[in-house]
Order: structure tokens, then C-alpha cells, then sequence
């Protein structure tokens, strides 16, 4: 018997995360120049990182041979100033994933289950599986989350709910009010992961209060992330937000050193850089207007998206894709969430947005 095949049944299950396709990836497969494409398949920042993070990350080499602060005392105390948040109620991760892997590890088991929306982002089955727990996945109303069926879903064995807000891949919103009312309604012994990595994206009316639910909410965990709008996605580097009980089982699973010494410096000059916050939000909104201006004229079905990124209607969207990879532009197919007919574009520069609309357009000709 290979050893493979001694694995447990629920690991050998699994089938991995699709990441958005590597620009080197399509530069070697189409035998292109990596300059003349465009990515716009994983919802990065298209500014890059802002130059204080820049600063701080190159700071931060030197001291490069020395393990990080494994507490993130610094990185911490800027959170806890900046949200009114005390020190251990923070969660540091290796990217806002691993605050969704760590949330899984410390409340699920085999035997216990965990619940999530269907077209809700792919980490959350993912996470619950790798545990051995039980996914339970509540139809979408409107691609978006349901949260009265979600609650409604919730069984004795249920220990985690997981939420995106904004969603991703369809970029659903569901308000802060709707938010409140799920969460007096989930029995006060399940985790709810709030996972707002887009967060930042929101504009005024979209605007909500969560971390001010944590009082009222022990079972409440909020994860965010520096991967969208604070442009540092390679660096891996994300944190939750929850009771200090539930903080403490979290941190007790991670490993020890799980948010690297750059990560750590980028993310702390990150969060001060309110002016590179508030331009990334700017462009976002532009590029937004400017690619679904571009849908309506094509005359393409999109859903509403409150993220950095719009899931649009092609019909046969393999064939667009290819047309589009062809054509040196990378966007990301959704097939896997079970939306054949959509594609998923990330907002980038405005040259970057031109050049997706004019493959788009070249693509359904
Ligand atoms: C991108 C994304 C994340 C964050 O990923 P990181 O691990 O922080 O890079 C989390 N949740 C959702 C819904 C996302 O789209």
C-alpha cells in the first residue's frame, strides 16, 4: 500500500486552491515578453505597495538573520491603537488565510461541522476539510450570502460560520444592520469568521462598525488582510480580531513565527500610510466605473461588486479566457465555483482596465 493512500480520507479528498495563472507562467506558455501582459486575476493593488511599507521592508533586511518577533509586538500595538483593540485580541497570520486556517484548527475537529455559502470564497471548504470537519454549503441568494438560511443551517455540531464581506469571486455586500441581526441569531458557542478583506474598499454608505459587535459578541472573529488594498499580497501578511479566549486558542495553533520580520515592518508602515489607503480606494472606484461602463456597452450581465474586482456574464468563458490569455491578458475563471459562464477581472490602472476591454471586446468578436 503506498503511503499516499494512508492518508486520511478527508485530506485525499481535497482538491487545491486554483491561484489566478503567474505572469511568468503565460510569459513561458505564450513565449511573450512578461512586460506585455496584464494581470488582472488575483485582486491586487495595481499601485504595488505604498512607499512607506517600501521603506520599512527595506529597512528591515538589515536584521534579516534573526528569527521575527513572534508576538508582533510592534504590528500589534499599531492595530490596537489604530482599532481601540486591546493587544490580545489580535491574531497575526501569514496572509488573512492563514487567520482563516488557524480560526478552522482551533474550533473544528472531525465530527463537528463548519458552514459557508455557496460562490463564498474557496478557503473556507478548504480550511474545514483540512481539519476533517464537515462543510455544510447554503445556496447564494443573488450570488451572495443568505444569512437567514445560513442560520438556519446551523447544526449541534456546527462550531464555525464563515462570512465574506464584500464576497469573493461575486463581490456581493450584504449591510452592517443585516450583519448585527445574523449574529444575534447564531447560538452565542458558534465562531463567526467575519472575513473583510476588502474592507478598506467600501465606500461611505457600505461603511460599518464591526469591531464595535466584539463586545456584544464573544463568538465574533473579524479577519483582515494587507494582501488588496494595501498592496502586499507577496509579502503574506493578515490579522483577526476577537476575543482575547478565542485569540488565545488561535495563537496557541500557529506556528511560532508564521508573519516574517519584512511582513511585519511593511504591514506596521502600511497601516499609517492613510494617503496610499485613500488614493488605492480612488482609482478603485475609477476602474470600476470604466470596465462596467465598458459591460453595459458589450451588453454583459455583472454583479454588483463592492471589492477591487467585478464577476461578469460570458457564456462560454473558457473559450473567452483563452482568447483573453492569447491576448496577454490574465483574468480569473470561476468554473470551480460552479460559475462556467462567468469570468472574474480585478480593477487595475486605467491602461491596464483599457487594455482587458479591448481583449474582451477582440474575444467576443
Ligand atoms: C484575498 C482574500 C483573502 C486574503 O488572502 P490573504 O491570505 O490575506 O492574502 C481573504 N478572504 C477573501 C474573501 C479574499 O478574497
Amino acid at each position: 500500500m503506498s503511503v499516499a493512500s494512508q492518508a486520511p480520507e478527508y485530506i485525499r479528498a481535497i482538491s487545491p486552491y486554483q491561484p489566478g495563472k503567474p505572469i511568468s507562467e503565460l510569459a513561458r506558455e505564450m513565449g511573450i515578453p512578461e512586460a506585455g501582459i496584464v494581470k488582472l486575476a488575483s485582486n491586487e493593488n495595481p499601485l504595488g505597495m505604498g512607499p512607506l511599507a517600501r521603506e520599512a521592508a527595506l529597512r528591515s533586511l538589515s536584521g534579516i538573520e534573526r528569527y521575527p518577533d513572534g508576538n508582533g509586538f510592534a504590528l500589534k500595538s499599531a492595530l490596537s491603537r489604530r482599532y481601540g483593540v486591546k493587544p490580545a485580541q489580535l491574531v497575526l497570520g501569514n496572509g488573512s488565510n492563514d487567520v482563516l486556517e488557524l480560526a478552522a484548527r482551533a474550533f473544528l475537529a472531525p465530527g463537528l461541522s463548519g458552514v459557508f455559502s455557496e460562490y463564498a470564497f474557496a478557503v473556507y471548504p478548504l480550511a474545514i476539510n483540512a481539519v476533517g470537519a464537515h462543510g455544510i454549503q447554503v445556496p447564494a441568494k443573488d450570488y451572495g450570502h443568505d444569512l437567514d438560511t445560513m442560520a438556519a443551517a446551523i447544526r449541534p455540531d456546527t462550531r464555525v460560520v464563515f462570512v465574506a464581506n464584500p464576497n469573493n469571486p461575486t463581490g456581493t455586500f450584504v449591510h452592517g444592520p443585516e450583519l448585527e441581526a445574523f449574529l444575534a441569531r447564531v447560538p452565542a458557542d458558534v465562531l463567526v469568521v467575519l472575513d473583510e478583506a476588502y474592507t478598506e474598499y467600501l465606500n461611505a454608505d457600505q461603511h460599518y462598525d464591526s469591531l464595535a459587535w466584539l463586545e456584544r459578541f464573544p463568538n465574533l472573529l473579524v479577519s483582515r488582510t494587507f494582501s488588496k488594498a494595501y498592496g502586499l499580497a507577496g509579502l503574506r501578511v493578515g490579522y483577526g480580531i476577537a476575543h482575547p479566549d478565542v485569540a488565545d486558542l488561535m495563537n496557541r495553533v500557529r506556528q511560532p513565527f508564521n508573519v516574517s520580520s519584512v511582513a511585519l515592518a511593511a504591514a506596521e508602515a502600511a497601516l499609517a500610510d492613510e494617503e496610499f489607503l485613500a488614493q488605492s480606494a480612488r482609482l478603485n472606484a475609477r476602474g470600476m466605473g470604466q470596465i462596467t461602463e465598458a459591460l453595459a456597452e458589450l451588453e454583459l450581465e455583472w454583479i454588483p461588486s463592492a471589492g477591487n474586482f467585478v464577476t461578469f456574464k460570458v457564456g462560454d468563458a473558457a473559450a473567452v479566457n483563452a482568447s483573453l490569455l492569447r491576448q496577454g491578458v490574465i483574468v480569473r475563471p470561476i468554473a470551480g465555483y460552479g460559475m462556467p459562464e462567468w469570468l472574474r477581472v480585478s480593477i487595475g490602472l486605467p491602461e491596464e482596465n483599457a487594455r482587458f476591454i479591448a481583449a474582451l471586446k477582440q474575444a467576443l468578436a
